[in-house]
């Protein structure tokens, strides 16, 4: 679990930014969630054989003896909240997005954590296949905003309770066959789980499985079709998208289109973003029969991708220099105004030298320095000093504010 310090958070305050607007102007809204829910939901949605809820949920008792879990995942959490708060019945179409923590008792290593963030959303209650282009669109768009090119977009359909079942036993009766080959890790799921097979990383795995039956030979008619206008959508937008019929996803609620945003410069944990449609999950949740489609996208990744491009902390437009206490008290009064007028502004608390306090605003980076000394505070006058041309003159106090305004063009 990290702490994220200035310096670094700037990225993530980006990141967060940008996907606000660029949701925001694709008609999601924000949905904010508790962290903790009761243990049954993630074991009912995410499915009991899963990774997630066999071997790496943060679980424990409460005081009443309730069985609560750290949320791994937020599908979950917002369809609950979906369904608790009635949200379809003054609409059933919910186009909604979140952003914090999750939590997975996982080993960790670079890019996996056990306290995580992803940024996420959820289209609720739309079965139209140009929902999932509208979603996958999104997704490129919001990578593109934020500068990350080496990434790609691949797509499977997982089918559905329809097809899903045949082509689930067609695959556990090929696994059986080549069990010796696969890793323990396989050999223990392969009944439970057999489709999580095709998606893991341990090479001979990959070999033993190299002719498995394809998912997408065995879709049924609806879910074909489906998967047909997914792409045709894809290419009338112009999304670039690979079709990778072994791409699996680690949750049992997907049907139908699912897809990840893979890169190949974070080694091992290539999906910086992942996702599908979801169509049974809000019924077997106990809500109407509603589809949905979403993705989450792990921030820290994100940020690891953005890697040397960190933005600087935001830098004070103006230090405030005072000589002698009087000075220091004026210089903390016209900080504060313009503070008040949405400046950046600093001083030196300490009363330090002059030199001490300009080496603190070179530090800062400041844009500007003002220094304020006792015979230029009888006056009503002071020294600005333009720190990137290194030119300075004297300005009157009582037009300090305006001056600073039009040189920062913000008048
Ligand atoms: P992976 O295959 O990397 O384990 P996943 O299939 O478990 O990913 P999802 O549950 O679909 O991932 O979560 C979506 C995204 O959240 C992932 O693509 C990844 O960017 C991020 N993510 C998942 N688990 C972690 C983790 N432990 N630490 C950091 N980020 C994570
Ligand atoms: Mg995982």
């Amino acid at each position: 679990m990290n702490d994220v310090l200035p310096g670094e958070v700037e990225t993530w305050q980006f990141l967060e930014n940008q996907a606000r607007s660029i949701f925001g102007n694709y008609g999601f809204a924000e949905i904010r969630v508790p962290v903790v829910e009761k243990t049954e939901l993630f074991c009912r949605s995410i499915g009991e054989t899963t990774d997630i809820v066999e071997k790496e949920m943060y679980t424990f008792e409460d005081k009443s003896g309730n069985s609560l879990t750290l949320r791994p995942e937020g599908t979950a959490p917002v369809m609950r909240s979906y369904i608790q708060n009635k949200l379809y019945a003054q609409d059933p179409v919910a186009k909604l997005y979140y952003m914090g923590p999750m939590f997975r008792y996982e080993r960790p290593q670079k890019g996996r954590y056990r306290q995580f963030h992803q940024i996420g959303v959820e289209a609720i209650g739309i079965e139209d296949p140009k929902i999932d282009a509208q979603v996958l669109a999104m997704l490129s768009h919001f990578f593109a905003a934020v500068g990350i090119e080496d990434v790609s977009l691949q797509i499977n359909s997982l089918g559905c309770p329809e097809c899903r079942p045949g082509y689930r036993s067609a695959l556990i009766t090929y696994l059986q066959e080549r069990l010796g080959k696969l890793c323990a890790d396989c050999q223990r799921r392969y009944q439970s789980n057999p489709m999580r097979v095709l998606d893991c990383k341990v090479p001979d795995c990959k070999q033993a499985t190299a002719d498995a039956p394809s998912v997408l030979d065995n879709l049924c008619g609806n879910c074909e079709a489906h998967f047909g206008q997914v792409q045709q959508s894809l290419r009338d937008l112009e999304i670039p998208f690979a079709v990778n019929p072994r791409m699996v996803r680690g949750l049992d609620y997907y049907t139908k289109t699912a897809f990840e945003m893979v890169t190949g410069s974070l080694g091992a944990q290539n999906a910086v973003a992942a996702g599908g449609r979801y169509d049974g999950l809000i019924k077997d949740l106990g809500g109407p029969a509603l589809p949905g489609i979403g993705f989450a996208m792990g921030v820290e990744r994100l940020v690891l991708m953005l890697g040397d491009n960190k933005l600087a902390p935001s830098r004070p437009d103006l230090f405030l220099a005072a000589l002698g206490a009087e000075a220091a008290r004026e210089t903390f009064r016209i900080m504060s105004g313009l503070q008040r007028r949405g400046l950046h502004a600093e001083m030196d608390y300490e009363g330090r030298s002059l030199k001490a306090q300009l080496r603190r605003a070179d530090k800062l980076r400041s844009r500007y320095v003002l220094i304020l000394g006792e015979d230029e505070l009888a006056r009503k006058q002071a020294t600005l000093r333009d720190m990137e041309a290194g030119t300075q003159e004297e300005v009157p106090l009582s037009a300090l504010e305006q001056i600073l305004l039009s040189k920062l063009q913000r008048a």
